[in-house]
Protein backbone atom coordinates (compact mmCIF):
# COMPACT_ATOMS: atom_id res chain seq x y z
CA UNK A 1 0.00 0.00 0.00
CA UNK A 2 1.35 3.20 -1.24
CA UNK A 3 0.68 7.12 0.17
CA UNK A 4 -1.37 7.46 -3.01
CA UNK A 5 -3.29 4.83 -1.69
CA UNK A 6 -3.99 6.62 1.24
CA UNK A 7 -4.65 9.81 -0.60
CA UNK A 8 -7.51 8.01 -2.29
CA UNK A 9 -8.60 6.49 0.58
CA UNK A 10 -8.82 10.26 2.67
CA UNK A 11 -10.76 11.23 -0.29
CA UNK A 12 -12.93 8.67 -0.54
CA UNK A 13 -13.91 7.81 2.56
CA UNK A 14 -12.90 11.05 4.51
CA UNK A 15 -11.05 11.59 7.84
CA UNK A 16 -10.31 10.75 10.54
CA UNK A 17 -10.14 7.12 9.30
CA UNK A 18 -7.90 3.92 10.66
CA UNK A 19 -6.56 1.91 7.57
CA UNK A 20 -5.17 -1.11 7.65
CA UNK A 21 -2.56 -2.68 4.89
CA UNK A 22 -3.81 -6.43 5.46
CA UNK A 23 -0.28 -7.59 3.38
CA UNK A 24 1.51 -6.32 6.64
CA UNK A 25 0.01 -8.29 8.74
CA UNK A 26 0.53 -11.23 6.62
CA UNK A 27 4.43 -10.53 5.90
CA UNK A 28 4.78 -9.99 10.09
CA UNK A 29 2.82 -13.23 10.54
CA UNK A 30 5.04 -15.20 8.03
CA UNK A 31 7.88 -13.91 9.85
CA UNK A 32 7.19 -14.97 12.95
CA UNK A 33 6.09 -18.35 12.01
CA UNK A 34 9.16 -19.24 9.69
CA UNK A 35 11.41 -18.01 12.45
CA UNK A 36 10.67 -20.24 14.86
CA UNK A 37 10.36 -24.64 15.02
CA UNK A 38 7.46 -24.88 13.06
CA UNK A 39 5.43 -26.71 16.30
CA UNK A 40 5.48 -22.98 17.69
CA UNK A 41 1.96 -21.37 18.01
CA UNK A 42 1.02 -17.77 17.49
CA UNK A 43 -2.29 -16.71 19.42
CA UNK A 44 -2.72 -13.17 18.27
CA UNK A 45 -3.67 -10.66 21.09
CA UNK A 46 -6.93 -9.58 19.80
CA UNK A 47 -7.03 -6.46 21.99
CA UNK A 48 -4.81 -4.73 20.13
CA UNK A 49 -7.58 -4.29 17.28
CA UNK A 50 -10.60 -6.09 16.98
CA UNK A 51 -12.04 -5.78 13.63
CA UNK A 52 -13.86 -8.90 12.71
CA UNK A 53 -12.44 -8.34 9.40
CA UNK A 54 -9.27 -8.45 10.88
CA UNK A 55 -9.67 -11.45 13.05
CA UNK A 56 -10.60 -13.52 10.08
CA UNK A 57 -7.86 -12.40 8.30
CA UNK A 58 -5.66 -13.32 10.78
CA UNK A 59 -7.44 -16.94 11.79
CA UNK A 60 -6.82 -17.10 7.92
CA UNK A 61 -3.15 -16.88 8.10
CA UNK A 62 -3.18 -20.15 10.81
CA UNK A 63 -3.01 -17.54 13.98
CA UNK A 64 -4.60 -18.77 16.86
CA UNK A 65 -6.56 -16.02 19.26
CA UNK A 66 -5.49 -14.88 23.15
CA UNK A 67 -8.53 -12.93 24.58
CA UNK A 68 -8.75 -11.25 27.89
CA UNK A 69 -12.74 -10.59 27.96
CA UNK A 70 -15.27 -12.57 27.22
CA UNK A 71 -16.51 -10.64 24.40
CA UNK A 72 -13.42 -10.87 22.85
CA UNK A 73 -14.12 -14.53 22.70
CA UNK A 74 -17.29 -14.11 21.59
CA UNK A 75 -15.83 -12.45 18.75
CA UNK A 76 -13.24 -14.66 17.97
CA UNK A 77 -15.95 -17.39 17.52
CA UNK A 78 -18.09 -15.58 15.44
CA UNK A 79 -14.59 -14.78 13.20
CA UNK A 80 -14.44 -18.72 12.98
CA UNK A 81 -11.27 -19.22 15.46
CA UNK A 82 -12.09 -23.03 17.03
CA UNK A 83 -12.55 -23.40 20.77
CA UNK A 84 -9.33 -25.15 21.05
CA UNK A 85 -7.81 -22.21 19.05
CA UNK A 86 -8.72 -19.54 21.65
CA UNK A 87 -7.06 -18.58 24.91
CA UNK A 88 -9.13 -17.13 27.32
CA UNK A 89 -6.52 -14.83 29.60
CA UNK A 90 -8.29 -12.42 31.81
CA UNK A 91 -7.39 -10.59 35.03
CA UNK A 92 -9.49 -9.85 38.35
CA UNK A 93 -12.56 -11.44 36.61
CA UNK A 94 -15.40 -13.49 38.40
CA UNK A 95 -15.85 -17.45 38.46
CA UNK A 96 -18.99 -16.20 36.67
CA UNK A 97 -16.93 -14.57 33.32
CA UNK A 98 -14.60 -18.32 33.79
CA UNK A 99 -17.71 -20.85 33.56
CA UNK A 100 -19.34 -18.51 30.65
CA UNK A 101 -15.78 -19.55 28.95
CA UNK A 102 -15.70 -23.15 30.03
CA UNK A 103 -19.13 -23.04 28.15
CA UNK A 104 -17.70 -22.06 25.17
CA UNK A 105 -14.84 -24.93 25.59
CA UNK A 106 -12.00 -22.24 25.16
CA UNK A 107 -8.48 -22.85 26.73
CA UNK A 108 -9.07 -20.76 30.07
CA UNK A 109 -6.48 -18.96 31.88
CA UNK A 110 -6.27 -18.60 35.50
CA UNK A 111 -4.39 -15.49 37.27
CA UNK A 112 -5.18 -15.30 40.86
CA UNK A 113 -5.07 -18.34 43.63
CA UNK A 114 -8.77 -17.14 44.51
CA UNK A 115 -10.00 -18.23 41.59
CA UNK A 116 -7.65 -20.95 40.63
CA UNK A 117 -9.16 -22.57 44.05
CA UNK A 118 -13.26 -21.46 43.57
CA UNK A 119 -12.35 -23.09 40.56
CA UNK A 120 -10.47 -26.67 41.48
CA UNK A 121 -13.10 -26.86 44.23
CA UNK A 122 -16.06 -26.94 42.18
CA UNK A 123 -14.59 -28.23 38.85
CA UNK A 124 -11.54 -31.07 39.70
CA UNK A 125 -9.87 -32.37 37.20
CA UNK A 126 -12.91 -32.13 34.87
CA UNK A 127 -11.92 -29.18 32.42
CA UNK A 128 -7.99 -28.42 31.74
CA UNK A 129 -6.58 -24.98 32.32
CA UNK A 130 -3.43 -22.88 31.85
CA UNK A 131 -1.83 -20.97 35.27
CA UNK A 132 -0.63 -17.54 34.78
CA UNK A 133 2.68 -17.18 36.56
CA UNK A 134 4.44 -13.93 37.51
CA UNK A 135 8.38 -14.38 37.08
CA UNK A 136 8.96 -10.88 38.38
CA UNK A 137 10.94 -10.54 35.82
CA UNK A 138 11.13 -6.71 34.43
CA UNK A 139 10.96 -6.29 31.23
CA UNK A 140 8.92 -3.96 28.98
CA UNK A 141 9.42 -0.65 27.49
CA UNK A 142 7.73 1.10 30.65
CA UNK A 143 6.32 0.56 33.93
CA UNK A 144 2.60 1.21 32.39
CA UNK A 145 3.36 -1.67 29.58
CA UNK A 146 5.44 -3.80 31.75
CA UNK A 147 3.24 -6.72 33.84
CA UNK A 148 5.86 -8.86 35.18
CA UNK A 149 7.31 -6.43 38.11
CA UNK A 150 6.61 -6.76 41.72
CA UNK A 151 3.55 -4.22 42.06
CA UNK A 152 1.94 -5.63 38.92
CA UNK A 153 -1.29 -7.16 39.26
CA UNK A 154 -0.86 -9.83 36.70
CA UNK A 155 -0.33 -13.60 37.25
CA UNK A 156 0.18 -15.56 40.34
CA UNK A 157 3.72 -14.82 41.83
CA UNK A 158 6.37 -17.54 41.19
CA UNK A 159 6.57 -17.33 44.83
CA UNK A 160 3.68 -18.49 45.64
CA UNK A 161 4.34 -21.63 43.44
CA UNK A 162 3.78 -24.01 46.81
CA UNK A 163 -0.02 -22.33 47.33
CA UNK A 164 -0.47 -23.25 43.67
CA UNK A 165 0.98 -26.62 43.64
CA UNK A 166 -1.35 -27.13 47.13
CA UNK A 167 -4.53 -26.22 45.49
CA UNK A 168 -3.76 -28.41 42.28
CA UNK A 169 -3.62 -31.72 44.42
CA UNK A 170 -6.15 -30.76 46.79
CA UNK A 171 -8.76 -30.20 44.37
CA UNK A 172 -7.03 -32.54 41.72
CA UNK A 173 -7.06 -29.55 39.53
CA UNK A 174 -5.59 -30.67 35.85
CA UNK A 175 -3.27 -27.83 34.65
CA UNK A 176 -2.08 -28.78 31.19
CA UNK A 177 -0.56 -24.70 30.46
CA UNK A 178 1.67 -22.45 32.35
CA UNK A 179 1.77 -19.14 30.93
CA UNK A 180 3.47 -15.76 31.75
CA UNK A 181 3.54 -12.51 29.81
CA UNK A 182 6.04 -9.99 31.17
CA UNK A 183 5.25 -6.71 29.23
CA UNK A 184 5.38 -5.53 25.78
CA UNK A 185 8.40 -4.24 23.79
CA UNK A 186 10.74 -6.47 25.43
CA UNK A 187 14.32 -5.09 23.37
CA UNK A 188 16.36 -7.75 24.45
CA UNK A 189 15.29 -11.27 23.26
CA UNK A 190 17.34 -13.14 26.57
CA UNK A 191 14.77 -11.92 28.78
CA UNK A 192 12.26 -14.96 26.83
CA UNK A 193 15.87 -16.93 27.50
CA UNK A 194 15.32 -15.94 31.14
CA UNK A 195 11.50 -16.27 31.25
CA UNK A 196 11.62 -19.80 29.82
CA UNK A 197 14.26 -20.90 31.83
CA UNK A 198 11.63 -20.16 34.97
CA UNK A 199 9.56 -22.07 33.16
CA UNK A 200 11.39 -25.15 33.04
CA UNK A 201 12.47 -24.44 36.83
CA UNK A 202 8.28 -25.02 37.47
CA UNK A 203 7.23 -27.52 35.13
CA UNK A 204 8.45 -30.66 37.21
CA UNK A 205 5.70 -29.49 39.46
CA UNK A 206 3.02 -30.05 37.19
CA UNK A 207 2.61 -33.10 35.69
CA UNK A 208 -0.17 -32.70 33.10
CA UNK A 209 1.44 -29.88 31.44
CA UNK A 210 1.65 -29.85 27.57
CA UNK A 211 2.03 -26.20 26.65
CA UNK A 212 4.49 -23.39 27.80
CA UNK A 213 3.09 -19.75 26.87
CA UNK A 214 5.53 -16.80 26.93
CA UNK A 215 2.72 -14.19 26.06
CA UNK A 216 4.31 -11.68 23.96
CA UNK A 217 6.63 -8.34 24.17
CA UNK A 218 7.31 -8.18 20.15
CA UNK A 219 8.67 -4.93 19.43
CA UNK A 220 8.20 -3.03 16.48
CA UNK A 221 9.79 0.59 16.17
CA UNK A 222 7.98 3.36 16.45
CA UNK A 223 10.36 5.92 15.16
CA UNK A 224 13.87 5.87 13.08
CA UNK A 225 16.53 4.25 15.05
CA UNK A 226 14.46 2.55 17.13
CA UNK A 227 14.47 -1.36 16.73
CA UNK A 228 12.50 -4.71 16.31
CA UNK A 229 12.57 -7.54 18.50
CA UNK A 230 15.07 -10.06 16.43
CA UNK A 231 12.47 -12.59 16.02
CA UNK A 232 15.17 -14.82 13.81
CA UNK A 233 17.66 -14.76 16.37
CA UNK A 234 15.01 -14.99 19.29
CA UNK A 235 13.68 -18.00 17.24
CA UNK A 236 16.72 -19.88 17.34
CA UNK A 237 17.56 -19.04 20.74
CA UNK A 238 14.66 -20.37 21.73
CA UNK A 239 14.74 -23.54 19.75
CA UNK A 240 18.39 -24.46 21.60
CA UNK A 241 17.09 -23.80 24.65
CA UNK A 242 13.85 -26.16 24.04
CA UNK A 243 16.17 -28.94 22.49
CA UNK A 244 18.70 -28.70 25.36
CA UNK A 245 15.45 -29.31 27.94
CA UNK A 246 14.49 -32.00 25.55
CA UNK A 247 17.39 -33.97 25.92
CA UNK A 248 18.10 -33.48 29.91
CA UNK A 249 14.33 -33.99 30.27
CA UNK A 250 12.81 -36.27 27.74
CA UNK A 251 10.08 -33.64 27.86
CA UNK A 252 8.83 -31.67 24.84
CA UNK A 253 6.27 -29.04 24.74
CA UNK A 254 4.31 -26.83 22.45
CA UNK A 255 5.24 -23.31 22.98
CA UNK A 256 3.43 -20.46 22.47
CA UNK A 257 3.28 -16.61 22.05
CA UNK A 258 0.65 -14.47 21.94
CA UNK A 259 1.57 -11.01 19.55
CA UNK A 260 -0.71 -8.59 19.03
CA UNK A 261 1.54 -4.99 18.14
CA UNK A 262 3.58 -7.42 16.24
CA UNK A 263 0.83 -8.29 13.98
CA UNK A 264 -1.07 -5.20 13.44
CA UNK A 265 1.13 -2.23 14.64
CA UNK A 266 2.93 -1.77 11.45
CA UNK A 267 -0.59 -2.27 8.82
CA UNK A 268 -2.05 0.81 10.82
CA UNK A 269 -2.03 4.21 9.14
CA UNK A 270 -4.40 6.82 11.14
CA UNK A 271 -5.23 9.49 8.31
CA UNK A 272 -6.62 12.85 10.02
CA UNK A 273 -6.99 16.54 7.97
CA UNK A 274 -5.64 19.57 9.68
CA UNK A 275 -7.78 22.13 10.63
CA UNK A 276 -5.76 25.11 12.08
CA UNK A 277 -2.34 26.45 11.98
CA UNK A 278 -2.00 28.41 14.74
CA UNK A 279 1.17 30.55 15.52
CA UNK A 280 1.75 31.39 19.25
CA UNK A 281 4.47 33.58 20.84
CA UNK A 282 6.08 29.50 21.59
CA UNK A 283 5.38 27.31 18.83
CA UNK A 284 3.38 26.71 15.63
CA UNK A 285 0.62 24.43 16.29
CA UNK A 286 -1.19 22.18 13.70
CA UNK A 287 -4.78 21.48 14.89
CA UNK A 288 -6.27 18.06 13.40
CA UNK A 289 -9.50 17.01 12.97
CA UNK A 290 -8.93 13.97 15.86
CA UNK A 291 -7.76 13.68 19.03
CA UNK A 292 -6.68 11.50 22.20
CA UNK A 293 -10.25 10.55 22.19
CA UNK A 294 -9.02 8.29 18.53
CA UNK A 295 -5.29 7.79 19.13
CA UNK A 296 -4.53 7.67 23.10
CA UNK A 297 -0.87 6.01 22.68
CA UNK A 298 1.10 9.39 23.11
CA UNK A 299 -0.92 11.13 25.61
CA UNK A 300 -1.15 7.73 27.79
CA UNK A 301 2.14 6.18 27.21
CA UNK A 302 3.82 9.35 25.81
CA UNK A 303 4.76 6.95 22.44
CA UNK A 304 6.04 8.48 19.40
CA UNK A 305 4.19 8.09 16.40
CA UNK A 306 5.86 9.33 12.56
CA UNK A 307 3.40 11.72 11.18
CA UNK A 308 3.89 12.26 7.49
CA UNK A 309 2.45 15.17 5.10
CA UNK A 310 0.89 13.50 2.81
CA UNK A 311 -0.66 16.55 0.60
CA UNK A 312 2.87 18.57 0.31
CA UNK A 313 5.52 15.94 0.47
CA UNK A 314 8.12 17.96 -0.86
CA UNK A 315 7.10 20.91 0.96
CA UNK A 316 9.94 22.38 3.10
CA UNK A 317 10.18 21.02 6.66
CA UNK A 318 9.21 23.24 9.02
CA UNK A 319 9.16 22.48 13.41
CA UNK A 320 5.19 22.25 14.30
CA UNK A 321 3.96 21.05 17.51
CA UNK A 322 0.74 18.60 16.49
CA UNK A 323 -2.14 18.85 18.69
CA UNK A 324 -5.75 17.48 18.71
CA UNK A 325 -8.99 19.41 19.00
CA UNK A 326 -10.40 17.66 21.94
CA UNK A 327 -10.91 20.22 24.76
CA UNK A 328 -7.92 18.93 27.19
CA UNK A 329 -3.80 18.98 27.22
CA UNK A 330 -4.13 16.64 23.91
CA UNK A 331 -0.88 16.86 22.94
CA UNK A 332 0.08 14.17 19.86
CA UNK A 333 4.24 15.84 19.04
CA UNK A 334 5.84 17.91 20.28
CA UNK A 335 8.54 19.63 17.83
CA UNK A 336 8.19 17.59 15.17
CA UNK A 337 9.74 18.44 11.76
CA UNK A 338 7.16 18.24 8.85
CA UNK A 339 7.30 18.96 5.28
CA UNK A 340 5.10 22.64 5.44
CA UNK A 341 1.49 21.91 7.04
CA UNK A 342 -0.90 24.33 5.40
CA UNK A 343 -4.80 23.84 6.53
CA UNK A 344 -6.78 21.11 5.02
CA UNK A 345 -3.20 18.90 4.30
CA UNK A 346 -4.17 15.44 4.98
CA UNK A 347 -1.37 14.09 7.62
CA UNK A 348 -1.21 10.48 8.55
CA UNK A 349 0.21 8.32 12.10
CA UNK A 350 1.99 5.52 11.07
CA UNK A 351 2.39 2.40 13.33
CA UNK A 352 -1.32 2.62 14.83
CA UNK A 353 -2.55 -0.64 14.34
CA UNK A 354 -2.42 -1.40 17.41
CA UNK A 355 -3.88 0.13 20.25
CA UNK A 356 -5.31 3.13 18.19
CA UNK A 357 -8.89 2.48 17.17
CA UNK A 358 -9.23 -0.17 19.94
CA UNK A 359 -8.60 2.53 22.34
CA UNK A 360 -10.78 5.14 21.10
CA UNK A 361 -13.71 6.48 22.85
CA UNK A 362 -16.44 9.19 22.67
CA UNK A 363 -15.24 11.98 24.80
CA UNK A 364 -16.18 15.56 23.95
CA UNK A 365 -19.13 13.46 22.20
CA UNK A 366 -16.99 13.09 19.03
CA UNK A 367 -17.43 10.49 16.79
CA UNK A 368 -15.58 7.32 16.65
CA UNK A 369 -12.92 7.10 12.83
CA UNK A 370 -14.19 5.02 10.08
CA UNK A 371 -11.75 1.77 9.62
CA UNK A 372 -10.89 0.33 6.24
CA UNK A 373 -9.00 -2.72 5.29
CA UNK A 374 -6.74 -2.89 2.00
CA UNK A 375 -6.59 -5.79 0.93
CA UNK A 376 -5.15 -6.91 -2.58
CA UNK A 377 -4.98 -4.02 -4.16
CA UNK A 378 -8.92 -2.52 -3.03
CA UNK A 379 -10.30 -0.55 0.22
CA UNK A 380 -12.92 -2.23 1.82
CA UNK A 381 -14.90 0.33 4.12
CA UNK A 382 -15.19 -2.13 7.46
CA UNK A 383 -16.56 0.31 9.73
CA UNK A 384 -18.58 3.15 8.96
CA UNK A 385 -17.91 6.59 10.75
CA UNK A 386 -20.13 6.90 13.81
CA UNK A 387 -22.88 9.31 13.17
CA UNK A 388 -25.23 11.60 15.82
CA UNK A 389 -27.63 9.15 16.56
CA UNK A 390 -24.60 6.47 18.04
CA UNK A 391 -24.29 9.12 20.69
CA UNK A 392 -27.70 8.64 21.73
CA UNK A 393 -27.93 5.05 20.99
CA UNK A 394 -28.17 3.69 24.44
CA UNK A 395 -29.31 6.92 26.45
CA UNK A 396 -32.35 6.26 28.06
CA UNK A 397 -34.13 10.14 28.22
CA UNK A 398 -36.50 10.28 31.06
CA UNK A 399 -36.82 14.16 31.40
C1 LIG B 1 -1.68 -7.34 25.76
C2 LIG B 1 -1.33 -8.77 25.83
C3 LIG B 1 -0.59 -9.36 24.81
C4 LIG B 1 -0.10 -8.61 23.60
O1 LIG B 1 0.87 -7.66 23.87
P1 LIG B 1 1.56 -6.88 22.64
O2 LIG B 1 2.54 -5.99 23.27
O3 LIG B 1 0.48 -6.14 21.93
O4 LIG B 1 2.17 -7.88 21.75
C5 LIG B 1 -0.34 -10.71 24.92
N1 LIG B 1 -0.77 -11.44 25.97
C6 LIG B 1 -1.48 -10.90 26.98
C7 LIG B 1 -1.95 -11.75 28.08
C8 LIG B 1 -1.78 -9.54 26.95
O5 LIG B 1 -2.48 -9.01 27.94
Amino acid sequence: MTDKNLIKIAEEFGTPTYVYDAESIKNHYEKLTSSFHKSTRFFYAAKALTNINILKYIKNLGAGLDCVSINEVKLGLKAGFTHNNILFTPNCVDLLEIEEAMKLKVHINIDNISILEQFGTKYGNTYPIFVRINPHIYAGGNHKISTGHIDSKFGISIHQLRHITRVMKSTNLLIEGLHMHTGSEIKDPEVFIQGLEIMFELAEHFPDLKYIDMGSGFKVPYQEGDIETDVKTLGKKVEKVLAEYHKESGIKFELWFEPGKYLVSTSGHFLVKSNVIKQTTATVFVGINSGFNHLIRPMFYDSHHIIDNLSNPKGAERIYTVVGNICETDTFAWDRKLNEVRENDILVFRNAGAYGFEMSSNFNSRLKPAEVLFLDGKAHLIRRREEFDDLLKNQIEVL
